[in-house]
């Protein structure tokens, strides 16, 4: 494990099963043989490799059964290997760890935690394998942390559909998802409530967000739904208001937590390479005082991060978390990532602004992270009304 995880300096992953282990590194062998060598080059153009990501299937990422032993009726792996899923995705390209995200985290949790036995049944299988791709579609152009109470996007009752009407934006992997779970309100009793609808639907549009400048590689769409009709089966059954809205981003924003401690990790790690290699003064950058001092905070920004990921996925699998836990997680990871992915654009110095030395992928890519899934205001106003008692909303 020492070789595996050289950061862990806490043994955090020593409660790994060794299926869970060995699956893991195939999803390490395929980041590092297959999607390494093109992320920049993709980031750099706004495009997802998606020729080199189908891949990811063939890892057993979701599915494979050797996740499963010892889980029987589970239909997700253990959430720490959840956890140090996102660490392994993360430590290499924050875009990819947001597309599995969408995918594997939101819509996938989605149909989990919003659909009924049968929906699951027929959905589920089918996102775990990556025969079909998801995503998730809640922000809305003119409504983004106020989502409870502004979502204007519409569903009205007609026989045994319903027809939806609205905007959503920021909707990664949008464009080419097989399954977009919408959520609008319904016009007959005000309620929030989700809804699959196809990729290729009629009155369903989607364009891409252009000029980025963080998860280049990431598609956003902009989402315009007119009459789209969605047949009643396929609403989801268990969404019935916000409240089953924040349960989902409960464990969602879990998520993201850990996608920023890999971050972090990926960060410290491209850091330590590049002064390890670097000659100034006539010797390496990691023999000054001052560099040391810096890659150890860093290595403090992994520690602390990877204590949030792993106790609360520790808390996750006991069933026993609250809101608050995964809002506190964010909030205290993203804050440590960004801090992190300055410093190591810093060690590199002049070259830590390009590419290359991937410390400014990082860089540019943490500011997305500290804004989605929950701003750090919206994640502190969560932790705030827990401490104080005291909704500070609005
Ligand atoms: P706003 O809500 O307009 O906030 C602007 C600023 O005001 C923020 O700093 C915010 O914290 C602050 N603010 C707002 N209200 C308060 C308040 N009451 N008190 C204090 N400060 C406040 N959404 C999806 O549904 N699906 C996706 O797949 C998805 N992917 C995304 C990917 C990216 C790259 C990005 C950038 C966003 C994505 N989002 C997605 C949307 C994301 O969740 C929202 O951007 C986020 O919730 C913030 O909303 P907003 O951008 O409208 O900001």
């Amino acid at each position: 494990l020492k070789e595996m995880y050289p950061f862990d300096m806490y043994a955090f992953a020593n409660g790994l099963t060794e299926g869970e282990l060995t699956v893991l590194q195939n999803v390490r062998n395929f980041l590092e043989n297959d999607m390494k060598p093109v992320v920049n080059e993709h980031w750099e153009k706004a495009e997802f490799p998606f020729e080199a990501f189908k891949g990811i299937a063939e890892t057993g990422i979701m599915n494979s059964p050797l996740l499963f032993e010892g889980r029987e009726g589970a239909r997700k792996p253990s959430e720490l290997y959840n956890a140090f899923l996102y660490f392994e995705l993360a430590k290499v390209d924050a875009s990819l760890a947001t597309f599995y995200t969408v995918h594997g985290g939101l819509c996938y949790n989605t149909i989990l935690l919003g659909g009924s036995e049968a929906q699951i049944e027929k959905y589920a299988p089918k996102i775990a394998s990556w025969e079909w791709q998801g995503c998730f579609g809640l922000t809305e152009p003119d409504h983004g942390s106020d989502i409870a109470g502004g979502l204007a996007t519409t569903a009205e009752k007609v026989g045994d559909k319903w027809v939806i009407n609205g905007e959503k934006r920021w909707i990664g992997g949008a464009s080419t998802a097989d399954v977009l779970p919408i959520f609008a309100r319904d016009k007959a009793d005000g309620k929030i409530k989700c809804f699959i609808v196809k990729g290729g639907s009629p009155g369903l549009s989607v364009e891409n967000i252009k000029h980025k400048v963080a998860l280049r590689q990431v598609q956003n769409g902009h989402i315009t739904l007119e009459n789209v009709e969605v047949p009643d089966e396929d609403r989801l059954e268990n969404v019935n208001g916000f409240k089953d809205v924040a349960r989902i981003l409960r464990s969602t924003r879990a998520d993201i937590a850990h996608l920023a401690t890999g971050m972090t990790i990926g960060a410290t790690e491209a850091a330590l390479k590049y002064i390890k290699e670097r000659d100034q003064f006539g010797r390496k950058l990691s023999g000054f005082q001052l560099v040391q001092e810096k890659v150890a905070r860093m290595q403090a920004n992994v520690v602390a991060t990877m204590a949030y990921s792993i106790q609360l996925a520790n808390m996750q699998e006991q069933g026993h978390f609250l809101e608050e836990n995964s809002a506190l997680a964010k909030m205290h990871n993203a804050m440590r990532m960004r801090e992190t992915v300055a410093w190591g654009r810093e060690v590199c110095g002049g070259n830590g602004i390009t590419l290359e030395t991937d410390v400014a992928r990082f860089f540019a890519d943490g500011e997305a992270i500290y804004s989605y899934e929950g701003t750090h205001e919206i994640n502190a106003l969560i932790v705030g009304r827990f401490l104080t008692g005291v909704g500070a909303f609005v």
